[in-house]
């Protein structure tokens, strides 16, 4: 239960308001997350971390001398935005490249993403080690598709002090990796978190037992035993994750630093009667147990549930995870002293770029844009509750809110720049960049890139034929298939594009009119998005969780489905 909010849609910004003030001494404010507050005497590579609020002190808490140099902080266990990790990184930018590390979720990958090429399109280089240590995820075979828990501390702190040592980009890179790849989680709840202004937890476990496996924003267990002792649970942990041994690593003789986490509402005396047997069954099994780690550094809300990381270093990755860090959240040993940054933050550019010249006819096409899209965002208004219902079967529950968020913010912001006198084009391209800054998560990255597609085919001067609109539908479907990877079948909102956008173009290509061979796709897409109950997902945060969505369609191809009849609508009465 969250009791202390105020509006909880407000809660991610107030939260980080609050933070960046208590933290002064660490962090500064800038737009999309916290970047430190000093510089070391010399440049260093900038390690940029980041991914959902909800987590503390996960991502904003690890920033400082030693570890992370910024932090993109999303809403409440949405990836944030392209725009947010690149505001961020060009903060923490000390001119020697830029390492961004974060937890392996599909919205975060693609956001990233989108700002890592951003970066190097400015000239700044900029590489990606993504951490997946939890066992649960995905198999052995499959450690790159394995997700991110507690084990980011492991890797944004060596990434961190391989900086702060004066490593290059290359380096910090490689180190990153080398302790990403001997790292292990395993995590167990007991119950679910609920979030601010919500009436039940996210997800729940039965009275007497436990779910295993289970992801840290609500992504519901692999398994559910009965509730284990103290001891039991220390011996579950450690045989798994000794069943895991990393390559390279042999025991006896193996040095492992454990870092037992608490998930948000386990005490930490629970913890450290936990830690006494997980202390002895290492030292049993012939492990040199190094510096543990007892405490909470990534959590869930209020999530009840504990994990259990292992860390085998070498002697590289030892030294550094031992080196000395000040963070508001994290602290060891004493860094040098150094002196407080003056810049002031990074603005928000978005609003004020200037719009370019639009022929009158693409102006006429803009303000049914900006209809549609408010039409959009009314629909998704009364629709958020069902849409997070349905992606709280395999996903973590935020579609509705996500969706709800990114169309009004898409177009609020359409209206500005057709205000402004923008074309179709430039519309769509400012909704794109606010929908993708504002909805976070997968959907909100692949709704930017679906617009911006959109944007870019009809662009600022002709007027919008059928064929025109057809031809920018199909670019839409193409370009989230390139940007996302996920294939029909997968079951993803591709599912529901890809047969809309065909039928589409079919129909206008044999001369309809465009509200008419919209419809025929609209009814196409809601068939198909019903079909995907029958689909076992293979991508995205269902992944690991493939068979318990059988019978729940997927979110974002029902979602699609329902903006398509929308825009319907729109279109009926404007053309
Ligand atoms: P998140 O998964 O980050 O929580 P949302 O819940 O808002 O984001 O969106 C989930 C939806 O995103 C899924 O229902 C699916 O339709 C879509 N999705 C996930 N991965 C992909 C992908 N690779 N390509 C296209 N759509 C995807
Ligand atoms: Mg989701």
């Amino acid at each position: 239960m969250t009791r202390l909010f105020n509006d909880p849609e407000d809660f991610a910004e107030e939260m980080i308001d609050g933070f960046t003030l208590a933290s002064a001494r660490w962090v500064r404010a800038v737009a999309g997350g916290v970047a430190r507050a000093t510089r070391a005497a010399e440049p260093t590579v900038a390690v940029v971390i980041g991914g959902g609020s909800g987590h503390y002190p996960a991502f904003g808490g690890l920033v400082g001398p030693g570890l992370a140099h910024g932090a993109a902080m999303g809403n409440l266990f949405a990836s944030p935005s392209a725009q947010q990790v690149h505001s961020v990184a060009r903060a923490a930018d000390e001119g020697r490249g830029v390492l961004l590390t974060f937890g392996n979720y599909a919205g975060d990958v693609l956001h990233f993403g989108q700002a890592q090429e951003r970066l190097r399109e400015t000239g700044i280089d900029c590489r990606t080690v993504l951490v997946t240590d939890d066992i649960w995820s995905a198999p052995k075979e499959d450690l790159d598709r394995r997700r991110g828990i507690a084990g980011d501390l492991v890797v944004f702190k060596v990434a961190g002090a391989a900086a702060e040592a004066g490593y290059d980009l290359d380096e910090v890179e490689r180190v990153a990796r080398v302790a990403n790849a001997r790292t292990r989680s395993f995590g167990v709840a007991f119950g679910g978190c609920t979030l601010p202004g919500a009436t039940e937890p996210l997800f729940t476990v039965p009275e007497g037992k436990m779910a295993v496996g289970l992801g840290i924003h609500g992504e519901p267990g692999i398994d559910e035993i009965d509730l284990p002792s103290a001891d039991e649970l220390a011996r579950m942990f450690v045989e798994k994750l000794l069943d895991e041994l990393p390559d390279g690593v042999e025991l006896p003789g193996a040095r492992v630093v454990p870092i037992l986490n608490g998930l948000g509402s386990v005490k930490y005396e629970e913890l450290f009667v936990v830690y006494r047997t997980v202390h002895r069954l290492l030292e049993e099994a012939g492990a040199v147990v190094v510096d543990p780690e007892v405490g909470e550094f990534c959590t869930s809300f209020d999530m009840a549930g504990a994990s259990l990381t292992l860390l085998w270093p070498d002697d590289e990755v030892e030294r550094l995870w031992l080196a000395p860090c000040d963070t508001p959240a994290y602290r060891r040993g004493a860094v040098s002293p150094r002196a407080a940054v003056s810049e002031a933050s990074v603005a928000d550019e978005l609003d004020e770029a200037p719009i370019g010249v639009a022929s009158e006819d693409s102006r006429v096409v803009a303000a049914i844009v900006v209809t549609a899209l408010a039409a959009m965002a009314r629909m998704l208004d009364e629709q958020a509750d069902d849409l997070g219902r349905m992606d709280r079967v395999a996903g973590d529950g935020d579609h509705g809110i996500g969706m709800q968020r990114g169309s009004r913010a898409a177009a609020a912001a359409a209206a500005k720049a057709a205000e402004r006198g923008a074309g179709a084009g430039t519309t769509l391209v400012r909704a794109s960049d606010a929908w993708s800054d504002k909805g976070g998560g997968t959907s909100g990255a692949i709704w930017g890139v679906m617009l911006r597609a959109l944007g870019g085919t009809l662009g600022d001067d002709a007027p919008a034929d059928a064929l025109t609109v057809g031809a920018g539908i199909k670019a839409m479907s193409d370009a989230v298939m390139s940007f996302g990877k996920a294939k029909p079948g997968d079951k993803t909102m591709i599912d529901a594009i890809v047969p809309f956008a065909d039928a589409l173009v079919q129909r206008v290509g044999a001369g309809g009119r465009l509200s008419d061979a919209w419809a025929e796709a609209s009814e196409i897409a809601d068939s198909a998005a019903q079909a995907t109950s029958h689909m076992t997902a293979r991508l995205g945060r269902a992944r690991s969780h493939g068979d318990k969505s059988l019978g729940t369609p997927d979110p974002g191809a029902v979602s699609f489905a329902l903006i398509a009849d929308a825009v319907l609508e729109v279109l009926k009465k404007e053309v």
